[in-house]
């Protein structure tokens, strides 16, 4: 089995908001090995972007972690210095953002901007990169855009969405030897090249043998991208397999009702959704955050969280239907 490339555990992250605090992750688990591509899906807000700003420390200052461990590569993420995590960061982590017009700067060539991340990819160390134009013209040929050369001249307004997001992913890629997270890629743009960028992302971290984290609320963008589905509702992580298990037997109710909510075009009626919403983070429900949506939700769902459990082979849930002792009452 391949190394352990990021170990996030038991992480907690609060706001510090209005009259109170929100909640929001509720102790999250989650790991990558090394060149596995893991999705991470769930609905809007369920905590998703929050967990990977924690993994780059580049959550708001209303923020805390009072709680939890982020290792990448047996370093604890949360513990470094700046000048160490501007290494880590350079070295192996990169980031493309859903909406890739905010992610450019816009009074900069694409050029001045592959310089600069380049620049900052060699870290502290003060060591001059050699070839930087090569290496960005390297990273756009890679990212598949027209005419490298005068795209390092051009300003991000005079490209079309789907070429801003080849340039987040050049941006991307130009630096990232170990962790692309790939946070809702393919969201502002036509259905026609969603496709086309996907596969792009996918192909490039095959090439360098990095891991992939694709965020998505999308079930068949996780089902074509990833080798490992992690599910999470309102700040938990809520089952975890690998993705051909998921698919075939999801055994949380709330994965049942995600799958149940994906439109077929096959027919078959209207696809279901999922009664109610997210909780309010400022006071969640005690216990399994699920419960006041879930149609099987008895007793000791609102007494405390239920732990992950394995009931198949490397697929975990934490649902009070699947613990020893208790049978599915889904058939009772
Ligand atoms: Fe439903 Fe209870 Fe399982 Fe939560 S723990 S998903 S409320 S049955």
């Amino acid at each position: 089995m391949s190394e352990t490339l990021l170990d996030i555990k038991n992480l907690h992250v609060w706001f510090k908001v209005y009259g109170g605090v929100l909640k929001v992750l509720n102790g999250v688990n989650f790991n990558v090995k090394i060149g596995e591509k893991v999705g991470l899906v769930g609905e809007a807000g369920c905590g998703k972007t929050t967990t990977m700003k924690a993994l780059l420390r580049v959550l708001p200052n209303l923020a805390l972690i009072p709680e939890g461990d982020i290792f990448v590569r047996g370093k604890n993420i949360l513990k470094l210095n700046s000048r160490e995590l501007a290494d880590l960061r350079g070295r192996g982590l990169s980031m493309i953002f859903q909406d890739p017009t905010s992610a450019l700067n816009p009074v900069f060539t694409i050029g001045q901007q592959l310089d600069d991340i380049i620049k900052y990819s060699a870290g502290s160390s003060g060591q001059k990169v050699a070839n930087k134009k090569n290496i960005a013209l390297s990273a756009l040929h890679e990212a598949r855009l027209p005419d490298p050369e005068r795209m390092l001249d051009s300003y991000p307004i005079q490209l079309s969405g789907g070429m801003r997001q080849r340039v987040c992913i050049a941006f991307a890629i130009a630096t990232a030897r170990d962790l692309l997270i790939a946070d809702e890629p393919t969201t502002n743009l036509d259905v026609t090249i969603q496709d086309q960028v996907l596969r792009l992302i996918k192909d490039l971290v095959e090439k360098k043998g990095a891991s992939l984290i694709l965020i998505t609320h999308s079930l068949g963008l996780a089902r074509e991208t990833t080798e490992r589905v992690y599910v999470m509702y309102a700040g938990n992580m809520i089952e975890m397999a690998a993705t051909s298990l998921l698919f075939k037997k999801p055994f949380h109710p709330y994965t049942q009702g995600l799958l149940a909510s994906v439109p077929r075009l096959s027919g078959g009626g209207f696809a279901e959704g999922i009664p109610g919403r997210i909780p309010n983070y400022r006071n969640p429900p005690p216990g399994c955050r699920f419960a006041p949506r879930c149609p099987y939700a008895f007793a000791p769902c609102t007494k405390a969280m239920p732990p992950l459990i394995d009931v198949d082979d490397g697929h975990q849930v934490a649902c009070y239907l699947y613990q020893n002792g208790q049978e599915d009452r889904r058939n009772a």
